[in-house]
């Protein structure tokens, strides 16, 4: 990047701040184009006071105030979060509701991808085989058993792309009935219905657990979509388990191997029913092929980690031009992280579609309030310090740097932590920011699509889902090259516009989706844990 043409970034036409888009940031007495001289040095992504401020003034980006002067702050100072009072939280009253009435966009059509077609209607972007566990202590066997299933029976099932157990810390040790507690249940449960599971459920329970299998899958649940009600018992076909042992009760969820079984003598026999049970599914997931389904088919969950004062500047915006295109290709977009998006909540109930989704809203806001709050804490425990270092001076700066990942089309659904999204279009899935517990969140919700945007890089990824990640920074594109799979860094650059970087990551998802390309994450198997949202207490 060239070094000798200063650049700055102003994303409102009312904002009195700019941030520094050169890479290394700009020395004090440089001056900018606009013939404004700079009297301190600004770090890259940092922002520069535009005119004089005075104390108490407010310090505008996207044309809100994200802060308040401390003392004066001469025009051409470094603005940094020493120098800014912090605004306080919006009130959840008297919001503008369903105000916004976003322009109809057209119809995006005849975009497609090849899909794993499922028996409840949802489409899987890989074919894979997920072990789900009621409790932790059984993860240990179950991944002994995994490296024995890649290593022997996947070469016999080259339609299968992964085995993938579902590790988690929840299931004992844990105030069960406490409220709360059907959140870390519904999502583990929600998880095992992922559309890229193919709607086998391979369950393994060690017996004496809390979370008890018919407490995970009530009646009702997975008899929905059993496999012995739509697909027959499994026990047909060339590949055929042999009998089962007591050990395997063949119920409606399709497979659960409980460890303590009495049938099971020595490590060894667990180990061997877990793969036979895997077999049965291994043999029924090895028979599906993709075929060509419309983009609205794509559940797309969009998250950021790793923020810089550049995420709300390139790759947020690009994500939200991306937002659009997949809502009007009929698609079904979240959008999450509820602290980064708490300060813009008026922005959030205005675009609501109808007042209850408005209202759904302000239900979730509060509900996470009052979270934070037993913890002693608010939505400013969120920043981290790379995001100070990054430019970003405080949550409110990151909040509305966060929300253009949303786009501009109206929010026509909310869903509360773990549960299951059922509709189209753009919608609010609630969770914390933390990016391993909205991933494993959005996971839940039926996600099949992952898109994260980082400014400082992490080399996140998920063993579920496919995470398209995409840089801020032509210079962490370039260090990370193979690591990130998208620079939105080219908008800062000025060799690209936010509708370019949008278009580049719709055509990219369609790719990924369809098996045809891998990202990065997938290509060196980089996996993040689940992390379950457990807001109960533990025992
Ligand atoms: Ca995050």
């Amino acid at each position: 990047m060239s070094q000798i043409q200063p650049h700055t970034i102003r994303m409102h036409a009312l904002d009195n701040v700019a941030i520094v888009a050169n890479n290394g940031g700009l020395a004090e007495g440089t001056t900018l184009p606009c013939g404004l001289t700079l009297i301190d040095r600004v770090p890259q992504g940092h922002k520069v006071a535009l005119v004089d401020l005075a104390a108490d003034a407010p310090v505008l980006r996207y044309g809100i105030p994200i802060g308040y002067a401390l003392k004066a702050i001469p025009a051409g100072s470094w603005v940094h979060e020493r120098l800014l009072k912090m605004p306080d939280a919006r009130e959840l009253d008297n919001l503008p509701i369903s105000t916004v009435k976003s322009a109809p966009q057209p119809p995006l059509e005849g975009y497609t991808f090849q899909g794993y077609r499922n028996a409840d209607g949802s489409v899987g972007t890989r074919n894979i085989l997920a072990i789900t566990q009621t409790v932790q202590c059984v993860a240990g066997v179950t991944d002994f058993a995994v490296q024995r299933i890649k290593a022997e029976l996947l070469p016999k099932f080259p339609h299968v792309d992964d085995v993938v157990a579902l590790e988690h810390t929840y299931g004992c040790g844990v105030a069960i009935d406490a409220p709360g507690a059907e959140i870390p249940i519904r999502t583990l449960r929600n998880i095992s219905l992922n559309p890229n599971f193919g709607g086998e459920v391979m369950v393994v329970s060690l017996g004496c657990e809390k979370l008890q299998p018919d407490r995970l899958f009530p009646p009702g649940t997975i008899e929905i979509q059993s496999l012995g009600g739509s697909r027959g018992t499994g026990s047909a076909g060339p590949l055929a388990a042999p009998p089962l042992l007591g050990a395997e009760a063949q119920s409606a969820s399709g497979g659960i191997v409980v460890l303590q079984d009495d049938a099971h003598v020595g490590f060894m026999a667990m180990v061997e029913s877990i793969m036979r049970q895997a077999t049965q599914h291994l043999t029924r997931l090895n028979a599906r092929r993709r075929e060509t389904v419309p983009a609205a088919e794509l559940v797309v969950g969009v998250q950021c980690g790793g923020s810089d004062a550049f995420s709300g500047a390139t790759a947020n915006p690009a994500v939200g031009f991306c937002t659009d295109l997949l809502v009007r290709a009929g698609a079904s977009v979240m959008f999450s992280e509820t602290t980064e998006v708490r300060d813009g909540i008026d922005q959030l109930t205005a675009r609501a579609s109808t007042p209850e989704v408005a209202q759904a809203m302000i239900h979730e806001m509060a509900w996470y309030d009052a979270y934070l709050k037993r913890g002693s804490v608010d939505r400013s425990a969120n920043t981290t310090p790379g995001n100070k270092k990054g430019g970003l001076s405080n949550i409110v700066e990151k909040a509305m740097g966060s929300i253009v990942k949303s786009g501009s089309s109206a929010i026509t659904g909310v869903l509360a932590p773990g549960e299951k999204l059922k509709q189209k279009g753009l919608t609010y899935a609630a969770t914390p920011a933390s990016d391993f517990i909205c991933g494993t969140l959005q996971i839940a919700a039926g996600m099949n699509l992952h898109v994260f945007t980082t400014g400082r890089g992490t080399p996140y990824g998920l063993a579920e889902v496919p995470v398209i990640k995409v840089a801020t920074r032509s210079d962490l594109a370039r260090r990370w090259h193979d690591l990130m799979d998208v620079n939105a860094g080219t908008i800062a650059d000025g060799t690209a516009t936010i509708e370019d970087v949008g278009w580049e990551l719709f055509r990219l998802m369609l790719e990924v989706a369809s098996g045809r390309k891998k990202t990065w994450a997938e290509h060196w198997k980089l996996h993040n844990a689940l992390v379950l949202f457990n807001p109960a207490p533990v025992t």
